[in-house]
């Protein structure tokens, strides 16, 4: 059986070189690798939550205001990490995947691969590395695919830029900085 493997494995990088003093690290020992989490709110409710928090006027405006206030950023970035950690295991990559995953957070694989599963997935769907624990990506398929969603799985997720831990990705979002997080299936000829 592999032991957890660190980010190298499968995140990649954007951008390589020195991280800034304020960007959280990501896990590096064994000991601290990410454990699969199976999201605790269902993925119907999570796609209709997604659409009032779509960038608008206001949140541009709300995003732009807290980027200038430093303190009330980062207590809107310990509420977001807070609400994210507690349902989907979210460990603050700062570039938020969740749409196009069926929201099930890929870095919560002990390889934190972000575009499907390793070879390792067990038979019964449990994770090579954690056999007790479901293989994230399965539960990826299994949420997208019950909401007619299995298209959004072809989209190519680009390197994590791991300059971005620990930011708020919501605020990212509404400021329109992730929008080149992932390709666009139709443009690519693949679609649904
Ligand atoms: S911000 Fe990153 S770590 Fe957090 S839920 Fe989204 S993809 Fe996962
Ligand atoms: S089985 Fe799934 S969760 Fe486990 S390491 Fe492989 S891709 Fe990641």
């Amino acid at each position: 059986m592999l032991k957890p493997m660190d980010s190298s494995t499968g995140g990649g990088l954007r951008a390589a070189g020195a991280r800034p003093a304020t960007a959280a690290a990501p896990p590096a020992s064994p000991a601290t690798s990410p454990r699969p989490v199976t999201p605790r709110a269902p993925a119907r409710s999570m796609y209709l939550l997604h659409h009032l928090l779509e960038p608008n006027a206001g949140y541009r405006r709300l995003a732009a205001w807290l980027e200038a206030r430093p303190r009330l950023r980062r207590l809107f970035t310990a509420t977001e990490k807070g609400v994210k950690q507690g349902i989907f295991g979210c460990r603050m990559c700062g570039q938020c995947t969740l749409p196009s995953t069926g929201y099930a957070c890929p870095m919560t694989c002990p390889k934190q691969l972000r575009n499907g599963p390793c070879g390792g997935v067990g038979a019964d769907g449990c994770c090579e590395v954690y056999p007790e624990m479901r293989c994230v990506w399965l539960e990826a398929f299994e949420r997208a695919e019950s909401q007619g969603r299995r298209g959004d799985l072809l989209r190519l997720q680009l390197p994590v830029d791991h300059r971005l831990w620990g930011q708020s990705s919501w605020i990212r979002y509404w400021q329109g900085r992730d929008e080149d997080l992932w390709t666009d299936p139709a443009r690519s000829g693949m679609g649904q």
